[in-house]
C-alpha cells in the first residue's frame, strides 16, 4: 500500500494524501508510525503559516514506531526495535552541545530529502519528525528506544506533551519536594506538568483553567487545588496576556514563572518591573521542558510502566488518520485530553 500522510499546503489547506518516503540515508532510520498524538503544535503551524516549516508540511511530531531499516552507519538501533520519535534531539557540535549542556542545543539534526509529495515536491516534516503518517524518515538520535510492553498509543506521548510538561518542571525549572506549584492550562502538558510535580514530591499543585472538565481531570492526574493562590511555581501553558500575568502575580517572593505555551505572533505582556524586582520573580522559558529523548525517554517510559506516570489516562479517544480533522477541531474544543491516530 502507498504511503499517506496529513499535508498542510500554503494557504491553510490539509489534506490526507499519498506521499513518497524514501531509502534512509546514512545515520538514518526508516520508522513504520504505530502511533501519534495530535498536539496543539500541530494546530499552530497551520494557524500561524506555517510557523517557519518551508510548504509543503507533513504534520504531527508526537509519534512512537517500529524501525523498518536502517540507513548505513546506524549502530544504535535495529529493524523490529520500538522507538519514540524525539524533536529536540542534541547535534553535539553547537555551542550549547560543546559547552555540556545538548538540552540547550540550537541545532537539532534533521532528515532532509526523503519525504516527498507524489510530483516530486519535497515535504517539510514538522519538526523534523512528520508523524501524522505511515512512515517516516529521521536521524537515528531521533529515535529513542523504548520498552515493547509500553503500547504505542501511550508511548507517543512521552514524544512531546509528556516529555515537555513532565521536564518543565525536573528539567527547566527544578522544582523541589515540598514546593506549591501552580498550572495554568490543564490540556496534555498541563496535565503533564501536573504529573511532573506529583513525581518531584510538590506539597500543593494548584490547577488552573477555565474549563470545569479541565479541573476534573486536573484533580483525577494529582492537582491538589483548583483555585489560584501564592506558589513557588507558576507554569503558563497557554502562553497568553492574561494567563502569563496571571502567573506573575501567582508566584510569591522569590517565585518562579515558566513559560511554556506557544504564543500567537504580537502577543505581549506587561511586567511591573518594581513588583519583580521587589519579589526577585524569575521568568524561565520551556522548550519542550528542555527535555533531552536519549536520556528523558527511557525513564518517562519506565515511570509508566512502573505506575508513577499515568500515560494511559491521558489518551481520551483514537482514531485512523483519516480522522486527523476531528482530532484537530476536539482538541480546539477541549473535548479530548489526547486523540491518538493509529495509521
Ligand atoms: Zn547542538
Ligand atoms: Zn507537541
Amino acid at each position: 500500500m502507498a504511503d499517506q500522510g496529513v499535508v498542510l499546503t500554503e494557504g491553510g489547506t490539509v489534506a490526507l494524501e499519498e506521499i513518497d518516503v524514501g531509502a534512509p540515508g546514512p545515520g538514518e532510520v526508516l520508522v513504520r508510525i504505530d502511533a501519534t498524538g495530535v498536539c496543539h503544535s500541530d494546530l499552530h503551524v497551520i494557524e500561524e503559516n506555517g510557523w517557519g516549516h518551508a510548504y509543503p508540511v507533513l504534520l504531527g511530531h508526537e509519534g512512537a514506531g517500529t524501525v523498518i531499516e536502517t540507513g548505513e552507519g546506524v549502530d544504535t538501533l535495529a529493524a523490529g526495535d520500538r522507538v519514540v520519535l524525539g524533536w529536540k534531539t542534541a547535534c553535539g557540535d553547537c555551542a550549547p552541545c560543546r559547552r555540556g549542556e545538548p538540552r540547550q542545543c540550537k541545532r537539532p539534526p534533521a532528515a532532509r530529502g526523503r519525504l516527498h509529495r507524489h510530483d516530486g515536491t519535497e515535504l517539510t516534516p514538522v519538526l523534523r519528525t512528520g508523524t501524522f503518517a505511515t512512515h517516516t524518515v529521521v536521524p537515528q538520535v531521533a529515535a529513542v528506544k523504548v520498552p515493547e510492553e509500553l503500547p504505542p498509543e501511550q508511548a507517543c506521548l512521552i514524544g512531546c506533551a509528556v516529555a515537555t510538561g513532565v521536564m518543565s518542571v525536573l528539567e527547566t525549572a527544578k522544582v523541589w519536594e515540598g514546593a506549591r506549584v501552580a498550572v495554568i492550562g490543564c490540556g496534555a502538558v498541563g496535565i503533564s506538568v501536573i504529573q511532573g510535580a506529583r513525581i518531584a514530591g510538590a506539597s500543593e499543585i494548584r490547577a488552573i483553567d477555565l474549563d470545569e472538565r479541565k479541573l476534573a481531570q486536573a484533580l483525577h492526574f494529582g492537582a491538589t487545588h483548583t483555585e489560584p493562590g501564592p506558589v513557588d511555581f507558576a507554569f503558563d501553558v497557554v502562553g497568553r496576556r492574561t494567563t502569563f500575568e496571571q502567573a506573575l502575580g501567582l508566584a510569591g517572593s522569590s517565585g518562579t514563572v515558566v513559560l511554556i505555551g506557544l504564543s500567537p505572533a504580537g502577543e505581549k505582556a506587561e511586567l511591573d518591573l518594581p513588583a519583580l524586582f521587589a519579589k526577585r520573580t524569575r521568568i524561565l522559558v520551556s522548550h519542550g521542558g528542555d527535555h533531552l529523548p536519549q536520556e528523558d525517554f527511557p525513564r518517562l517510559a519506565r515511570w509508566s510502566l512502573d505506575g508513577k506516570l499515568d500515560l494511559a489516562g491521558m489518551v481520551t479517544r483514537t482514531a485512523p488518520l483519516a480522522g486527523w480533522k476531528d482530532a484537530l477541531d476536539a482538541m480546539r474544543d477541549g473535548d479530548v485530553i489526547r486523540t491518538v491516530l493509529v495509521p
